[in-house]
């Protein structure tokens, strides 16, 4: 979601002339574009503020935008603490990037933030800039790969969750807009479209929006969205469980675009645990959810998101969510330490959880996951798996199967290939992070 943010204001700004550089140093302009999901997250942003301060103090004229979630959460207050910040960039308020900056340059410290309740994504259709958007990862996937947002905020209010207080309520974008945004980045080349949401399951259940004004359903939108014409590869992100429909499950047996890979986070193995996090369903019901999906599409990735540590986290409780790894098995896993966020209710539960118990519990969960992810990623090895290519140089190339695993492709066949040529490779070796495998044949 913040790098279709960044890709936003990068965009807009490139339509006002700025060219991005990637020294800091040199900028006349640079824009922190921020998360507050963790703790760590939101310090990082601040010790980058703070090195910030002395390079302004040497170069007066660099302009110091702080935009995204930690812009929304802390508004005036950032401006307080860091009187070198020129403008503060709330999440609704990105698409006016250019037009707040010419503001800011009159009047320093200046503050954009809105929360808009029946707030409608604009369309921003890609442009010349596409591709140009640094993202903070080594390789843009640019320009073959591309995120669309169809849906913005959270209504769910997970407790630990600071997403509802810094993106504000759920709204769905209207399908024509989606459907017209993937059909401009089709047309320029774009093979790969991922579907951004903070809980896509629930699309068009409130405040929605067809062309027509009928309800939409989020399964009903990935059969309109997988067949337009030029779509190789189709995904989303992310799903709250709770909203997992049937014939959503359905759409990975029946969509042959739609990747078999699903990220759905169960967050913790104890229903005690998923009650307090108000994640509105039980251990049992997620079980039943994976054993359907992989009914429906036997080759499926799962992975998923877990919190340590949340307040009241018995031991027992965590060996619980130890339980669901063993039964899942996921292919891989994001885990955090539960971190306290301003404004929500887990904020003010007192039964928190010892940070070096935490550190634990991280540390045996990371640990038995990369084992699963390995034995997982071993399944693989003999077998031919189509491949997307994100780089290439000289002989060694580096791209994604459909159930998004990274591959390292030896190109055996001396072919010139390049970022978005489609390729089947021969997996010969799997790591805990990536594959290995010979090129093939291409597609
Ligand atoms: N919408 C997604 C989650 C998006 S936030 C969902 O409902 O599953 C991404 C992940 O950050 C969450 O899944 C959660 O595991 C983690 N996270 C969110 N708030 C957190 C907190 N306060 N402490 C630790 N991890 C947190
Ligand atoms: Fe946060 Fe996801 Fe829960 Fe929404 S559904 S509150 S984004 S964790």
């Amino acid at each position: 979601m913040n790098e279709r943010d960044s890709e936003i204001m990068s965009q807009a700004l490139a339509g006002s002339g700025y060219v991005e550089t990637m020294e800091m140093e040199s900028a006349d302009l640079v824009i922190l574009n921020t998360c507050s999901i963790r703790a760590k997250a939101e310090q990082k942003v601040m010790s980058l503020l703070g090195l910030l301060r002395k390079q302004k103090k040497r170069h007066p004229e660099m302009q110091v935008c702080v935009a995204g979630c930690v812009a929304q959460q802390e508004g005036e207050k950032l401006v307080e603490r860091m009187e070198h910040v020129d403008l503060v960039v709330g999440t609704q308020n990105i698409y006016q990037i250019d037009h707040l900056l010419e503001h800011a340059r009159k009047n320093p410290g200046y503050i954009a933030i809105s929360m808009e309740k029946d707030y409608t994504i604009p369309v921003f259709l890609p442009d010349q800039a596409m591709g140009a958007a640094y993202t903070g990862k080594g390789d843009s996937p640019s320009i073959f790969r591309k995120f669309v947002t169809i849906m913005q905020g959270c209504n769910n209010f997970c407790a630990y969750c600071v997403v509802p207080h810094t993106r504000g309520r759920e709204v769905s974008r209207n399908v024509k807009d989606i459907k017209g945004e993937i059909r401009v980045l089709l047309e320029s080349g774009i093979k790969e479209i991922t579907l951004l949401g903070q809980n896509v399951n629930s699309y068009g259940q409130t405040n929605i929006v067809t062309s027509d004004g009928a309800p939409f359903s989020f399964a009903e939108l990935l059969h309109e969205i997988a067949h337009l014409e030029g779509l190789q590869r189709l995904r989303f992100t992310t799903s709250n469980p709770k909203d997992l429909s049937d014939d959503l499950m359905k759409c990975f047996r029946d969509i042959p675009n739609l990747c078999p890979q699903f990220h759905l986070p169960v967050q913790a193995g104890s229903d005690k645990v998923l009650k307090r996090m108000n994640r509105k369903y039980s251990i049992a019901r997620y079980l039943e959810l994976v054993e359907q999906l992989r009914e429906y599409c036997p080759d499926i990735a799962l992975s998923t998101d877990i919190i340590v540590g949340f307040p009241g986290e018995t031991d027992k409780d965590f060996e619980e969510t130890m339980g669901v790894l063993e039964r899942v098995r996921y292919h891989g896993s994001f885990s955090f330490k539960y971190s306290d966020r301003p404004g929500t209710a887990a904020e003010k539960f007192n039964d928190k959880v010892d940070e070096n118990v935490k550190k634990e519990r991280l540390m045996r969960f990371q640990d038995r996951q990369d084992e699963i992810s390995l034995d997982r990623n071993r399944e693989y090895v003999g077998t031919i798996r189509e491949v997307l290519v994100e780089s290439a140089s000289g002989k060694a190339l580096k791209g994604r199967t459909v159930t998004n695993h990274i591959v390292h492709v030896d190109d055996t066949l001396g072919r010139i290939l390049r970022p978005g040529d489609l390729v089947d490779a021969e997996i010969y070796h799997a790591g805990q992070h990536s594959l290995k495998g010979k090129l093939a044949r291409m597609k």
